[in-house]
C-alpha cells in the first residue's frame, strides 16, 4: 500500500485548485485521483452541442490565473477545459495526476489516524488527509418511463452525449429543458427534421446578449491586469448585488429580475397560449436562473414543438404523453441534469466507531462550512453540502475552501498532531442556522428540485460569496477535536 500525506478525490476546478494551493504551500506529498482518463471534471464530461458556462468566464476562472484568451464573454466547453489544462500544466500537477483510479471506499483507521483510499482496481494507498473534490454534478438522472426499453432508436443523456449518432434530418424528443437543455436544443434544433421538448416546467431565463471578445479587447486584457482584475469584480458584483437579493426575497430584486426574464421571453415568443406556457409558476431563484440569447428564438422555429402534457412512456418509434398524443422519435435525449443526493453516493465512506456517512447524512448532507463533518476526521469536503451557488462562480468557493484546508493542515503541523474532526454541536449550531435562513430564501419555495434531499436544502450556500470567504478566511481550530 503506497503511503502519501494528501490524496486529492477528483481533477476538476476543485481538485485542480487543492494541488495548486499544496504545491504553493511547498508541499509536494499528494495524488490526485481521476477516475477518468483525463482531467476536468464537469468541463470533460459534458461534450454536449453548445456546451458552455453560464457564468463568465472573466469569473469563472481561478483569480490567481488571469485568462486573457477567452474568446467569449461566456466560454465554450472546450475553451475551459483547455485553461484547465494549461493551468494544470503551468502549475506543475502532471505527476500528481492518476488517471483511470476510481475511489470507491474511504476508511479511517483510529489507532493510526489514517485514512485507506480504495480503489475500484484494487489498489489501496494510506493518506493523513483525504480532499474529496468529486462535485455535486456528476451522477445522471435518468428517469423511468413506462416502456422505456421499447423504444427502437439511439436513446442518451445530455452528461454522455453520443457524438456517434447524427442528428441531421431525425426526428428528435427531448426530455427536460433546465441549464443545460437550453444549451444543446438550440444547435440540434439546425439540424433536425422536427424537435420536439416534453417541459415539466418552465425556467426563468435571462437573456446573456453574448459576443465575442475583440483582438484589441484581449490586448488590453493581458496588457493591464489591473483592469481584467476589476472587470471580474463587476461581474461578481452584479451577481452579489443583483441576482443574490432577488433569491434572499428582496422585493425590489425580485420583480427586477422577473421583468428582465419576462422582457426576455416577450422579445422572442409572441404567442400567449405559448407565453404563458413558458412562465414560471415559482419565485425567481427557486430553481437555478438561466440565460440564453437562443432558447426562445429556437422554439418560434417551425421545425420545434413544446409539449406540455408530461412523457408517459415510449413505443419502439415515438413518445407517448400523459394525454395519449404520440410524437414520433428516431432520438431520444435526455437533459434530465443530475442526481445530487445522496452525497458521495459511489464512495464508501467509513469514518470514526465504523459508523458510515451515509448513516451520519440519514437526514440529508451537511458539513461545517461545507468543508468539514463530525465523525471523519482530515476529511476535507470541497464544493461539499450548502457551499453550492444559484448567482455567481462557484470557483470562489473552492478557492476559499483549498485555501482552508491548507490552514487545517499547517495548523495540525505546527501543534505537530496527527487530525482534526469537527465538534459535534460546532456542526450542529452551524447547520441550525444555516437552515432557519434557508428556510426564507427562494430554493425554499418550490417542493422538488437538485438544490434539496426531501425538505432540506442541502446543496446551496445561504448568501453571497463575500460572507462565505469572509467565514473561511481564519480557520478557528477550536472548533476542531485535534489528536
Ligand atoms: P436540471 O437543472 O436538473 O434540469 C433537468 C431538467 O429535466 C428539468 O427541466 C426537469 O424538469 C427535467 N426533468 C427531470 N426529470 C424529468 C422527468 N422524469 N420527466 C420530465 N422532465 C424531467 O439539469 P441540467 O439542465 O443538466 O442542469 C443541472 C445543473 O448543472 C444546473 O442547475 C447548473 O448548476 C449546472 N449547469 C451549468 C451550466 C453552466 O453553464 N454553468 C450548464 C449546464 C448545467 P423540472 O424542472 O420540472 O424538474
Amino acid at each position: 500500500m503506497e503511503t502519501i500525506k494528501t490524496v486529492i478525490i477528483g481533477s476538476g476546478f476543485g481538485g485542480l485548485c487543492m494541488g495548486i494551493k499544496l504545491k504553493q504551500a511547498g508541499d509536494d506529498d499528494f495524488i490526485i485521483l481521476e477516475k477518468a482518463d483525463d482531467l476536468g471534471g464537469t468541463w470533460r464530461e459534458n461534450t454536449y452541442p453548445g456546451a458552455e458556462c453560464d457564468i463568465p468566464s472573466a469569473l469563472y476562472s481561478y483569480s490567481f490565473e488571469h485568462n486573457s484568451e477567452w474568446q467569449f464573454k461566456w466560454s465554450g466547453q472546450q475553451q475551459i477545459l483547455k485553461y484547465q489544462h494549461d493551468t494544470a500544466a503551468k502549475y506543475g500537477l502532471g505527476n500528481h495526476l492518476k488517471y483511470q483510479a476510481e475511489v470507491n471506499s474511504l476508511v479511517f483507521d483510529e489507532t493510526q489516524q489514517r485514512w485507506t483510499v480504495s480503489t475500484t482496481d484494487g489498489k489501496q494507498f494510506k493518506a493523513q488527509h483525504v480532499v474529496c473534490a468529486i462535485g455535486q454534478l456528476h451522477k445522471l438522472a435518468t428517469p423511468v418511463f413506462a416502456d422505456a426499453d421499447q423504444f427502437n432508436g439511439p436513446l442518451f443523456h445530455s452528461g454522455k452525449w453520443d457524438h456517434s449518432v447524427d442528428l441531421t434530418g431525425k426526428n428528435i424528443v427531448v426530455i427536460g429543458n433546465a441549464a443545460s437543455a437550453v444549451q444543446f436544443i438550440p444547435e440540434i434544433a439546425k439540424v433536425a427534421k422536427h424537435l420536439t421538448i416534453f417541459q415539466r416546467s418552465p425556467n426563468w431565463i435571462l437573456a446573456k446578449v453574448d459576443r465575442p471578445y475583440s483582438k484589441r479587447e484581449q490586448q488590453f486584457s493581458a496588457k493591464f491586469p489591473f483592469a481584467a482584475k476589476l472587470y471580474r469584480k463587476c461581474i461578481w458584483a452584479l451577481g452579489e448585488y443583483g441576482v443574490l437579493p432577488a433569491i434572499k426575497g428582496n422585493p425590489i430584486s425580485k420583480w427586477l429580475v422577473r421583468k428582465a426574464c419576462l422582457a426576455n421571453l416577450n422579445k422572442h415568443v409572441s404567442d400567449p397560449e405559448l407565453r404563458a406556457k413558458l412562465t414560471p409558476d415559482y419565485p425567481v431563484g427557486a430553481k437555478r436562473v438561466l440565460f440564453s440569447d437562443h432558447y426562445f428564438p429556437t422554439l418560434a422555429r417551425d421545425n420545434v414543438s413544446l409539449n406540455t402534457d408530461g412523457a408517459a412512456s415510449f413505443t419502439s418509434t415515438a413518445v407517448v404523453d400523459k394525454l395519449g398524443k404520440q410524437t414520433d422519435a428516431d432520438v431520444i435525449i435526455y437533459g434530465t441534469g443530475f442526481q445530487t443526493n445522496p452525497f458521495l453516493a459511489d464512495i464508501d465512506v467509513i469514518g470514526v466507531g465504523q459508523r458510515t456517512i451515509r448513516d451520519a447524512w440519514s437526514d440529508g448532507a451537511q458539513a461545517y462550512l461545507g468543508v468539514s463533518t463530525h465523525g471523519f476526521p482530515n476529511l476535507h469536503l470541497l464544493y461539499g453540502p450548502n457551499t453550492n451557488l444559484g448567482h455567481t462562480s462557484i470557483i470562489i468557493m473552492l478557492e476559499a475552501q483549498a485555501d482552508y484546508v491548507i490552514q487545517a493542515m499547517s495548523n495540525l503541523d505546527q501543534l505537530a498532531k496527527q487530525s482534526c474532526e469537527v465538534k459535534s454541536e460546532v456542526e450542529h449550531d452551524y447547520n441550525q442556522e444555516l437552515q432557519a435562513r434557508l428556510s426564507t430564501m427562494a430554493f425554499s419555495k418550490i417542493e422538488n428540485s437538485w438544490y434539496k434531499d426531501g425538505d432540506k436544502v442541502t446543496n446551496n450556500w445561504v448568501g453571497g460569496t463575500r460572507e462565505y470567504v469572509k467565514r473561511l478566511k481564519k480557520i478557528d481550530m477550536a472548533a476542531y477535536t485535534v489528536r
